[in-house]
């Protein structure tokens, strides 16, 4: 059955892992007037984001942040810790991971990696070994995707640490929180990364456009005698501004905006945080497991200890088209999903579950892919939505 696309109305459910939903008081914070971003009453905004950032990372050592998405904390971070031909260890997750090693080779770096069936992640006993057969300490980082955004599977951060202590190697942490940080928990210092990239439009309810690194005290010496060519992210050119960051202008608004995220994420509690993200992503899964009877869909990921809170891949039966799916339910429902990236093009859909999210919201976003799922034709369990409201009202009741 084909469906009568509508004009769009009422507001758009945004079910995508990133970006991800902007609460209104955001919206209103970063509609500021221009301001000099050396400004006195400015930079007294920027040292409490600062501040912030730092609290939500974790971390008490460094921060350096950029005006760029995602990928440009991730080069920033490369060209500031190696030089060329330097190794990496990038453990395999999904097309994250792959993206992350293709742009260290991009840059003239060398990519070994821990191979990983996407659906169950990687060993962790293989990262141990592929430290421990490296007797030469060629490896000079590990990078691992805390949140694979393309599979919606986490990566334990405190066993890879322990990994690379019990090979007793000296390799680098890099962790790429940017589907994570502020909806999962994540602890810079007491895990030991090294470096934690982070981005603004995902947990931290934000407009795309700035992205930022928390650096240890470690990445800062191995930033001392790195040679890849490097100018505006350049972090000794940064330190040496009054902002410790952006060599060029500051993008003041995304300030207003974050010091509004800050003050919503600690109003609620990190905590407090978490737990919404653990309880709507429990209930996506709830649905999606009910659908899956009648040879539906399934969960993408297998490795229940490694959920993400913060977003759902579902994997269509074989034969069917997860981007048709998508397209019924914004066509004829107005609501966002997220697509399959890479080699999980069409396989599968992703319902984002991040951010300024609560129970409607999440319920309306499930009960609009039932019923595209069935305007789609594929095969499922009806009622998944039902599995979902019981398991709310339960979390509800138990406070
Ligand atoms: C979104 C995302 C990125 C890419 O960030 P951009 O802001 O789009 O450049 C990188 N890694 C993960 C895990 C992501 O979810």
């Amino acid at each position: 059955m084909d469906v009568k696309p509508r004009l769009p109305r009422g507001r758009q459910f945004f079910a995508n892992p990133g970006p991800t939903n902007i609460p209104d008081s955001i919206l209103h914070a970063v509609a500021h007037v221009t301001v000099d971003f050396n400004d006195p009453a400015f930079l007294a905004v920027y040292d409490r984001c600062v501040a912030g950032l730092k609290r939500v990372l974790r971390t008490e050592q460094s921060v350096f942040m950029y005006t760029g998405s995602g990928h440009a904390a991730w080069e920033a971070s490369m060209v500031n810790l190696f030089s060329p031909g330097d190794t990496l260890l990038v453990i395999e997750s999904g097309y994250f991971s792959e993206n992350w090693a293709r742009m260290a080779q991009d840059l003239g770096l060398v990519v070994r990696s821990v191979a990983a069936d996407w659906r169950r992640g990687a060993e962790i006993g293989a990262v141990e070994a592929a430290l421990a057969a490296d007797a030469a300490h060629e490896i000079k980082a590990v990078c691992a995707v805390h949140n694979e955004t393309a599979t919606g599977m986490v990566l334990p951060l405190p066993a890879i640490r322990a990994a690379m202590d019990a090979a007793g190697h000296p390799a680098l942490l890099l962790a790429d929180t940017i589907s994570s940080l502020g909806s999962l928990d994540f602890r810079m210092d007491e895990w030991g990364v090294d470096v934690a990239v982070g981005g603004s439009q995902k947990g931290l309810m934000l407009p795309t456009g700035m992205s930022f690194t928390g650096v240890s005290a470690r990445a800062m010496a191995a930033h001392a005698t790195s040679r890849l060519p490097k100018s505006y992210f350049n972090w000794t050119n940064m330190l040496a501004r009054r902002h410790r960051s952006f060599v060029g202008t500051v993008p003041t608004s995304l300030f207003y905006g974050l010091e509004e995220s800050l003050r919503l994420i600690e109003e609620e509690g990190l905590e407090q945080v978490f737990a919404r993200h653990a309880r709507l992503a429990e209930a996506v899964r709830r649905c999606v497991r009910h659908w899956s009877g009648n040879d539906g869909p399934q969960l993408f990921c297998l490795s229940p200890d490694r959920y993400s809170d913060s977003v759902t891949a579902i994997l269509l039966p074989e034969g069917h088209d997860a981007e048709r799916v998508r397209r019924i339910a914004l066509e004829a429902f107005n609501v966002s999903l997220g697509g399959g990236l890479g080699r999980l093009g069409g396989k599968v859909f992703r319902i984002g579950h991040l951010g300024d999210l609560n129970e409607p919201m999440i319920l309306g976003t499930l009960a609009s892919v039932e019923m595209a799922l069935r305007l789609a034709g594929v095969p499922h369990n009806p009622g998944g939505v039902a599995a979902a409201m019981d398991w709310l009202a339960e979390a509800a009741g138990q406070g």
